[in-house]
């Protein structure tokens, strides 16, 4: 496996290569300077750095893509996050007067963190992750993503593994991008289904009518819930696990509940089939059920594999999120674009680490030194560049934020014409 050749230790050697040879620094110049339309927005955009040691250094920012190159390969940054569109140039907002250094814009973003199921999966803990429990991450990005588009009318979300165990979203429409906070928080209080802390036993209430929204998550849970929370997780698998679920069936119903519990552990001791055994306690609950219990089952659904946000990140204008191809360095691992097109393939052990493309990088192919040398020096830079970056595994991932880039423009050319046929009617 790729990420067996990974040694954190390599990290300093291996990151020269990457940002000299295979960091894509015209896509991302391409992304985060959103066709050059508003002045100084990629100027006024703050990124920071973790370099060595941990040294942490804010407020960095940048004139264009060259001086982004140049910094970077001279910083060689463990991790790079992204912040938001400031009123002045980040790297001078020492000199302006205070108060005036204000955050303006970004985009809307989403962090999702595999150590926030931790009490709804039983295959790992903290850190670690498997790919039975990647289901989680996938369901989230099905309803985060559909919810995001058809009730927001949101059209450009790009979904980026975190390198480790999580996935991130950044919401990169000009309308997201201008959201208030009051406005941001407003979209994670709808998004939000899984509510309390590590004391909160019941995280999911559920009122009459459903949401259409929540209709709509439940339809993408049903579709997984079976195979990865019945089979995979095995939540009906023991009686400790059993009695987690029976106790999230409302109090009122306490008496019944009893009784439930018994005819269960009787059902239990014959059938070993996971699904048979969640249609018994479906069929009990519904039976026994009081009003307050109607959605006892959904909410169960929704407790185990609702996405579970870290709301914090997505309201504040200012803060940062990790940037797409970052490398972790705990993993190794590029933070890579997700295809959503095939959302469920996607297989975070599949993800690259630093290392690998490294040495698919020196592995030599036959007829490529002739080549070089022809054109001018610039031009066999980024020449070099691309084929450099294409002979890697992380060609395919650069290929998927090449699509998302250009279904950006397509929309902004399409703004233009709009606005320019609206003028000639005028
Ligand atoms: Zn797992």
């Amino acid at each position: 496996m790729p990420e067996c050749n990974y040694d954190a230790a390599s990290l300093p050697d291996l990151l020269p290569l990457y940002y000299r040879r295979l960091f894509p620094f015209a896509q991302y110049y391409r992304w985060l300077n959103y066709g050059g339309v508003t002045k100084n927005y990629f100027q006024n955009r703050e990124f920071s750095f973790t370099l060595k040691d941990d040294i942490y250094v804010r407020y960095q920012s940048f004139s264009n893509q060259s001086e982004l190159e140049k910094e970077m390969q001279k910083m060689n940054p463990y991790k790079i996050d992204i912040g938001a569109v400031y009123s002045h140039r980040p790297n001078q907002h020492n000199t302006v007067k205070s108060g005036t250094f204000q955050a303006l814009e970004k985009e809307l973003v989403f962090d999702i963190d595999m150590t926030d199921y931790d009490d709804v999966r039983s295959c790992c803990s903290s850190a670690d992750i498997c790919s039975k429990c990647w289901t989680l991450m996938t369901i989230a990005i099905r309803i985060l993503d559909r919810a995001l588009r058809e009730d927001f009318g949101f059209r450009h979300c790009l979904w980026v593994y975190s390198g480790r165990r999580g996935v991130h979203c950044w919401v990169c429409d000009d309308s997201a991008r201008k959201l208030s906070v009051a406005a941001r928080s407003a979209i994670c209080e709808y998004l939000s289904l899984v509510k309390g802390g590590e004391e909160t036993l019941k995280k999911v209430q559920l009122s009459d009518p459903i949401h259409p929204f929540v209709k709509e998550s439940l339809a993408v849970v049903e579709h997984y819930f079976s195979q990865y929370a019945l089979v995979g997780q095995d939540i009906l698998g023991s009686k400790e696990s059993a009695d987690k679920i029976l106790a999230l069936v409302p109090d009122d119903i306490l008496f019944h509940i009893t009784q439930v519990r018994k005819d269960l552990a009787a059902f239990f001791q014959t059938e070993r089939s996971p699904t048979k055994r969640w249609d018994r306690l479906q069929s009990l609950v519904q039976k026994r059920s009081s009003k307050k219990a109607a959605h006892a089952e959904k909410e169960i659904m929704l407790q185990y594999c609702y996405p579970r946000l870290d709301v914090n990140v997505s309201k504040g204008v200012n803060h940062l999120l990790k940037s797409p191809f970052s490398v972790h360095p705990k993993t190794g691992r590029i933070s890579v674009p997700i295809d959503l097109r095939d959302v469920d393939k996607f297989n975070p052990f599949d993800v690259p680490t630093i290392s690998l493309i490294s040495e698919e990088l020196n592995q030599p192919r036959a007829g490529e030194e002739r080549e070089e040398g022809k054109d001018g020096e610039k031009e066999v830079g980024e020449k070099r560049k691309i084929r450099d970056y294409k002979r890697t595994s992380l060609a395919k991932y650069i290929k998927v934020f090449d699509n998302f880039l250009d279904g950006m423009e397509r929309s902004r050319k399409g703004e233009l014409l709009r606005k320019s046929d609206l003028q000639k009617d005028l």
